[in-house]
């Protein structure tokens, strides 16, 4: 199974694709989690994008797309994978169909959490005071959902007009969702 899971920062993603790694046994690929990664390792990726994480923008397509076509030659992606935190822009979304198309592996489909955004600040203030990720600032968590207002909504509505998505209720119970995706899920395993 190859999909991708969209929604905004602090809609469940990352929560939500580790269940389904685990139910599907496919690889697990944030693409938040590997650029921290490389911010901690101090890498010459990393440092480039570390300001620009912190600061709630974009890091470059190209650098991005890189480090993903790497991730994605691993062996553990051979049953398959959940992409998470990409593709984030419609530059992306071509990228990737390029990149899956070239070995074979289109998707089969994304899958959207919808939270509303005071919600989302909500859920962001809590992980901000048990993570303290930089970026859960509440400034730069506005930053991000006006980011994702104005580039990821455009990428939900091209995967809705290409019948490529299906869009699950991101709230309640964190057992509830996970049982809405694998509803959802069900005819693609
Ligand atoms: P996330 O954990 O998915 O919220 O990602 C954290 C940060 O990493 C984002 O705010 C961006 O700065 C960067 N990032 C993650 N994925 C991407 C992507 N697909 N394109 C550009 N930047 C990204």
């Amino acid at each position: 199974m190859r999909i991708v899971i969209l929604g905004a920062p602090g809609s469940g993603k990352g929560t939500q694709a580790a269940f389904i790694k685990e139910t599907y046994q496919i690889a697990h690929i944030s693409t938040g989690d590997l650029l921290r990664a490389h911010v901690r390792n101090g890498t010459p990726l990393g440092l480039k994008a570390k300001s620009v994480m912190e600061a709630g923008q974009l890091v470059s397509d190209e650098l991005v797309l890189g480090m993903l076509a790497d991730r994605l030659a691993a062996d553990d992606t051979r049953n398959g994978f959940i992409l998470d935190g990409y593709p984030r822009n419609l530059i992306q979304v071509a990228a990737l169909d390029e990149l899956l198309a070239s070995v074979g592996q289109p998707l089969d489909i994304a899958v959207k959490l919808t939270v509303p955004f005071d919600i989302i600040v909500g859920r962001c203030e809590i992980r901000f005071k048990a993570e303290g990720r930089k970026d859960d600032n509440p400034d730069v968590v506005r930053e991000r959902l006006r980011i994702y207002s104005d580039q990821t909504e455009p990428v939900v509505a091209a995967y809705r007009a290409a019948g490529r998505l299906v869009e699950i209720d991101g709230v309640g119970q964190v057992a509830e969702i996970t049982q809405r995706i694998q509803d959802t899920l069900k005819p693609y395993a």
